[in-house]
């Protein structure tokens, strides 16, 4: 239920002006002829008053009856001075002397009046002592009655005239008030319509109404504030249900919109158009290792780059996390590809951020209208897979094809497969032994994983890394498997101190803080001496990102844990470089051992490699070799110790435990 009516500001005012009046008029009339009847009455009365007066000293000092005829005249000629209806001369025994003029005393019975219109006989009769000669004993009085009719009917007209007078004076105030009425109405009015217009979604239009008044004037300013205000918000909001917080490009929203468009005019002017898929190679790492605010201006530095190099035509948006995706209108394959590549060019240059001196690269996948699709969702689907193939065969830009679809299909079955694979201990842990040429013993083992698929069998880890290392599960397969050895090799190393187990560490994952935390977990869960553990990370994860592999390895150092160059030679960095991170063994990649001979010319890079690497203190390992003239030339040129098929393939544990049972001594390979 309502609890007060709502009604117009001009029903407001006109209804409050008339309820006043209606109280105002009577109390105006009422005190109006009160004031004029007081005054018209006392008028009347001092004038009868006068009149009585100035007979009274016409009459004084008349003989009473020789000049009676004289009296009768003045008294005539009273009555025929007009309103006068009544008069005579009256004594003390009753007598009276009455003019001629029979009418002004007929009928007319005198009652002394002390006011206007009393005794009801329409007459004002008052009397004055009168002094006459003449008559002893006798005292005279001059009754007089005025008539009452011309006040009474002045004062009539009077309150006809009042009630005339006031009811103008109410009308003109209505009109004058409805006048007013209309002045304020009239901006509120137009402020209304204005703000319904808005209501409606149409924020164009000015809020700002001309008014005099200023109560008027500051209300329709301020309205206009809040109209532009609004208008802000509303842009501000539509720019962020439509663009990328981050790069402030269009979003995903907004970009399939634009797909959409981009078909349709294509699809009416029979042209091509262009869909680039663009994905940033390893971001993961940026993020990982340097921080997620790093990996932001990252972002938005490349993406003002990509923009900047861009036609105003085309439209560039971020649809993922580094995912990149930018329409093309009207190329066709051979400008699409330029175009692609003038992107992976944008993206090169070096980036500075906080101090890190950054490379980023990206991969490029091109579908074309109308070739490779017809609708907005197959061309996306299409640049997808032409960008996982630029992806994994490094070709920066590519365009799709048909073929790819199936190429495609098998790693994502694989992807597939090795998801659920985690943890349903679908992996076999192998272990190939090391042996130290100093000691002549069997001083550890590096574990070699293997994936048991269900269908396709054992999968090589060159295989599954990657694939684990691009879905992100490394750092949990990493962790499952130094669960599994460490446990078992407690009992191993706690019979041979210098016996030691050595892990891969995949460069994605070493840098990311949360695998030092979780090894160190597991070593603690597992009792396992730290110092009995080495980690193998290639030395390119070292030469990418120098500072913080310093301050990890650093870590992982203090806890114990020894660290080895795995793959040594494979890159570009110099072991003077390596010596100032914390290091104490470098395995000599295969590639230059298997077919080493005293004449190849790796010969004189292992020779210096070892030589130097005793310089610096570090122990040197030789991995892959498979004959005895191999290890002959590494005994001789002094190498620490020893790894390959020549000794041992990478076996389960329980083969290794007959191994080490067996072949513990090096004497048994060579003799
Ligand atoms: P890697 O660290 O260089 O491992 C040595 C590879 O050389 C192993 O291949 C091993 O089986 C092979 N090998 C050993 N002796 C010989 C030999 O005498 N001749 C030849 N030709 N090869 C030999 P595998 O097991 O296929 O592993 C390949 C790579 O996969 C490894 O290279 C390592 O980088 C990676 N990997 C293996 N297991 C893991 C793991 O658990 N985590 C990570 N992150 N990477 C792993
Ligand atoms: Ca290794
Ligand atoms: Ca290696």
């Amino acid at each position: 239920m309502k609890l007060f009516r709502t009604y117009s500001l001009s029903s407001y005012m006109i209804s409050t002006i008339l309820f006043v009046h209606l109280l105002l008029a009577p109390v105006l009339y009422t005190v109006i002829l009160s004031v004029y009847n007081k005054s018209s009455s006392e008028l009347f009365i001092t004038h009868a008053n006068d009149i009585a007066g100035i007979l009274t000293e016409d009459l004084s000092g008349m003989h009473y009856s020789q000049q009676r005829q004289a009296l009768i005249n003045i008294l005539d000629s009273a009555v025929l001075s007009g309103n006068i209806v009544f008069i005579d001369i009256y004594d003390n025994h009753h007598n009276s002397i009455k003019p001629n003029d029979a009418l002004a005393v007929s009928g007319r019975h005198f009652i002394e009046d002390s006011s206007i219109n009393q005794n009801n006989d329409g007459i004002y009769f008052l009397t004055v002592p009168l002094s006459l000669t003449g008559g002893d004993k006798l005292s005279f009085k001059l009754r007089l009655g005025f008539d009452e009719t011309p006040l009474n009917e002045q004062i009539q007209s009077i309150k006809q005239h009042t009630i005339i007078i006031i009811l103008l004076y109410v009308l003109a105030m209505v009109s004058f008030f409805t006048l007013i009425t209309y002045y304020i109405h009239k901006p509120l009015k137009s402020l209304r319509q204005k703000s319904n217009t808005i209501a409606e979604g149409n924020f164009d239009s000015a809020l700002k109404v001309a008014s005099s008044i200023s109560d008027i004037k500051f209300l329709s300013q301020d309205l206009e504030k809040m109209r532009i205000t609004l208008i802000n918000m509303a842009n501000k909001m539509q720019t962020q249900a439509t663009h990328d917080e981050l790069t402030g490009l269009p979003n995903r929203y907004l970009y399939t919109d634009r797909m959409h468009q981009a078909v349709s005019l294509s699809q009416r002017s029979q042209q091509s158009f262009a869909l680039l898929l663009l994905d940033l190679d390893r971001f993961k790492e940026i993020n990982d290792t340097l921080g997620h605010g790093v990996g932001d201006k990252v972002l938005q530095i490349l993406a003002h780059r990509l923009h900047k190099g861009m036609r105003e035509s085309d439209t560039i948006a971020r649809i993922g996390g580094d995912e990149f995706s930018i329409i093309l209108i009207n190329v066709d394959h051979a400008i699409a590809v330029t175009i692609a590549q003038k992107m992976i060019k944008l993206i090169e240059p070096i980036i500075n951020v906080d101090g890190h001196t950054l490379n980023a690269t990206a991969s490029i996948g091109i579908a074309i209208y109308p070739d490779h699709g017809l609708t907005p969702e197959l061309l996306l689907q299409h640049a997808d897979v032409a960008m996982y193939n630029a992806k994994n065969n490094n070709l920066g830009a590519s365009i799709y094809h048909a073929d790819m679809d199936s190429d495609n299909y098998e790693k994502l079955m694989l992807v597939n497969d090795f998801r659920q694979s985690i943890g349903k201990n679908h992996f076999k842990s192998l272990f190939q032994p090391k042996l130290d040429l100093v000691t002549g013993k069997a001083c550890g083992c590096e574990l070699l994983l293997r994936w048991r698929h269900p269908q396709l069998g054992l999968i090589d880890p060159d295989r599954f890394i990657p694939l684990a290392e691009q879905e992100n599960l490394i750092g949990e397969l990493t962790c499952w498997s130094a669960n599994q050895c460490l446990e078992l090799f407690r009992d191993v190393v706690n019979a041979q101190p210098d016996f030691h187990l050595s892990i891969n560490v995949s460069p994605v994952n070493l840098l990311d803080p949360k695998l030092l935390i979780s090894l160190l977990d597991i070593i603690k869960n597992c009792d396992y001496p730290p110092q009995n553990l080495i980690i193998e990370i290639t030395e390119n994860v070292i030469m990418k990102n120098p500072v913080r592999s310093a301050e990890i390895l650093n870590m992982f150092s203090q806890e114990g844990i020894k660290i080895s160059i795995d793959d040594f030679g494979t890159g570009y960095s110099s072991l003077a470089y390596l010596q100032k991170f914390p290091i104490t063994e470098l395995k000599i990649d295969k590639t230059f051992i298997t077919e080493l001979t005293q004449d190849s010319a790796n010969y004189p890079i292992v020779k210096a490699s070892i030589a130097m690497a005793h310089d610096l203190g570090i122990r040197v390992v030789a991995e892959g070799i498979e004959t005895i003239s191999v290890h002959n030339l590494l005994s001789n040129l002094n190498c620490d110790m020893v790894q390959g098929y020549f000794y041992g393939l990478p076996m389960s544990f329980e083969e290794l435990q007959n191994w080490l049972d067996d072949n513990r001594e090096i004497k048994r390979f060579i003799d």
